[in-house]
C-alpha cells in the first residue's frame, strides 16, 4: 500500500484507479493528479512495458504543464498496459472497455498520447462522450495535422530571441527527430527566415550547411522515407545531431536524449523542447551553467494541449492557433523574464510558476 503514496505531496495525486476486466484481460491505470483548475486533461498511453510510476510522473506533468498554460484544466493520465500493435478489432473492444470502466470519472477528460490515436478517441467519446483529439468529422481539431506543436516552438523561440544571441530570421536550426512535432516546428521556423541546416529520425541524421528544403524533407518523411535517404545533405549517425554546428537545438524526439555523456558537444544557443523531459536534470543544469538557453518541455511544447483545451470547448482551428500564439508568448516570456531577474534556472523559472497557479487555485476548494 505505501507505495501507492510514494508519489503524495501537497498537490496531489487526487486518486488512484486500478483497471482490470477479466473478460478481455483489460489492465489499466488512472492516475488524476491535481483538478483544482477544472478538469483534469491528459493522455491515454498504451505500452506493454507502461508502469504505475510512469503514470504517476505523466499525470502530474500534466499538472504543472496545462496550470503553465494557463488553462482551467488540471492533470491527470492514464496507461493501459498492452501492445498497441494488437489486431484493430481487439483495439477498439480494450478502448471502449477501458472508456466503459472510467465512465464515472467526471473530471477525466482523455487525450491521445503514444499508442493510441484520434480515432481511439473517437471510440471513447462514442461511450462516454468525454474526449478530445477527435477526428475532424466529429469536432476534432487534427492537432498533429495542423502542426499545433510545432508552431508553439517556433512561437517560444521568437520570444527567447530577445533573451540570448540567436535571431530567428537567418538562424540554423537542427531538429532531432522529424515527425509531428518536429517537421512543423521546422516549417513555422522556416517561415521566419531560419534555415534548417539538420534533421535526424530513428534511421539517422541528414545535414547540410547550407539548408535543406523543409517542404521536400517534410513530403519525403510523410512519403515513408528515413531522412538519411533524402537526397541533398550529408548523411550522418543519428546521435550526430546533438553536437551539430546550429543557433537553435530542437530535441523532439525521445525523453533523456539529452544526458550527461553529450551535453558538452552542444554547440547550439538555444535548445527548444519539443519532446517531453528530453533533457535529464543534471544535464539541463549544465546547459545553464555554459550560457545555452533551454526553453523548459512544458512552456515551449505546450501547443498540443492548448489546442485540446480549445477543441473541448468546441473552438475552431484558427481559434486554436490565436490561443497558442498568446500563451506561450505570455508563458515564454513570464519565465525567461524570471530567469534573469532571479538568477535561476529556467527549469526553476517554469516550474515556480506552475506551482503557483496550482497552489493558487487550490486556496478556493474546501478539500
Ligand atoms: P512522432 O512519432 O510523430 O515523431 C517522432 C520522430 O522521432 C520520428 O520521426 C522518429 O523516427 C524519431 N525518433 C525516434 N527516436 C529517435 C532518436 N533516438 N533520435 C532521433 N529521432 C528519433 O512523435 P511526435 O508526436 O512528433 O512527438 C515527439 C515527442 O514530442 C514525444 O516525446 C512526444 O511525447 C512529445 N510531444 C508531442 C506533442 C504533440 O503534439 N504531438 C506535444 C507535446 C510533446
Amino acid at each position: 500500500m505505501s507505495e501507492l503514496f510514494q508519489f503524495a505531496d501537497a498537490i496531489g495525486p487526487e486518486k488512484v484507479i486500478c483497471i482490470f476486466e477479466p473478460k478481455l484481460d483489460l489492465r489499466a491505470i488512472l492516475v488524476v493528479d491535481n483538478v483544482a483548475a477544472g478538469p483534469a486533461v491528459g493522455g491515454c498511453r498504451m505500452a506493454p512495458d507502461a508502469t504505475l510510476a510512469e503514470c504517476f510522473r505523466l499525470a502530474r506533468a500534466m499538472t504543472m504543464k496545462n496550470a503553465a498554460a494557463g488553462l482551467p484544466h488540471g492533470g491527470a493520465k492514464s496507461v493501459i498496459i498492452a501492445d498497441p500493435k494488437m489486431p484493430a478489432e481487439r483495439k477498439e473492444l480494450t478502448m471502449r472497455a477501458f472508456a466503459h470502466a472510467i465512465r464515472d470519472v467526471q473530471d477525466y477528460i482523455v487525450g491521445p498520447d503514444m499508442g493510441t490515436n484520434e480515432r481511439a478517441m473517437a471510440w471513447i467519446h462514442d461511450e462516454i462522450g468525454r474526449s478530445v483529439g477527435l477526428p475532424r468529422e466529429i469536432g476534432g481539431i487534427p492537432l498533429d495535422e495542423i502542426g499545433a506543436t510545432g508552431f508553439g516552438l517556433a512561437i517560444a523561440a521568437e520570444v527567447a530571441q530577445e533573451f540570448c544571441e540567436v535571431r530567428v530570421a537567418g538562424a540554423r536550426v537542427a531538429v532531432q527527430g522529424f515527425g509531428a512535432v518536429g517537421k512543423h516546428a521546422a516549417r513555422f521556423l522556416a517561415a521566419r527566415g531560419a534555415v534548417l541546416v539538420a534533421a535526424s529520425d530513428s534511421h539517422g541524421t541528414i545535414a547540410n550547411r547550407m539548408g535543406l528544403d523543409v517542404q521536400a524533407l517534410t513530403e519525403f518523411k510523410d512519403q515513408g522515407g528515413a531522412v538519411t535517404d533524402f537526397p541533398g545533405g550529408e548523411r550522418l549517425a543519428r546521435d550526430a545531431i546533438v553536437g551539430i554546428a546550429c543557433d537553435i537545438l530542437i530535441p523532439a524526439a525521445r525523453p533523456d536524449v539529452i544526458n550527461m555523456t553529450n551535453v558538452g558537444s552542444i554547440r547550439a544557443k538555444l535548445l527548444l523542447q519539443g519532446a517531453n523531459i528530453p533533457a535529464s536534470p543534471e544535464a539541463e543544469d549544465r546547459l545553464h551553467k555554459r550560457g545555452i538557453l533551454s526553453v523548459p518541455d512544458f512552456i515551449a511544447n505546450a501547443g498540443g494541449v492548448i489546442c485540446a483545451a480549445v477543441e473541448y470547448r468546441g473552438g475552431t482551428q484558427s481559434l486554436a492557433f490565436q490561443a497558442i500564439e498568446e500563451k506561450i508568448r505570455e508563458n515564454t516570456r513570464a519565465v525567461l523574464e524570471s530567469t534573469r531577474s532571479r538568477d535561476i534556472s529556467p527549469r526553476q523559472a517554469a516550474v515556480n510558476l506552475a506551482r503557483e497557479r496550482v497552489v493558487s487555485a487550490m486556496s478556493y476548494q474546501r478539500f
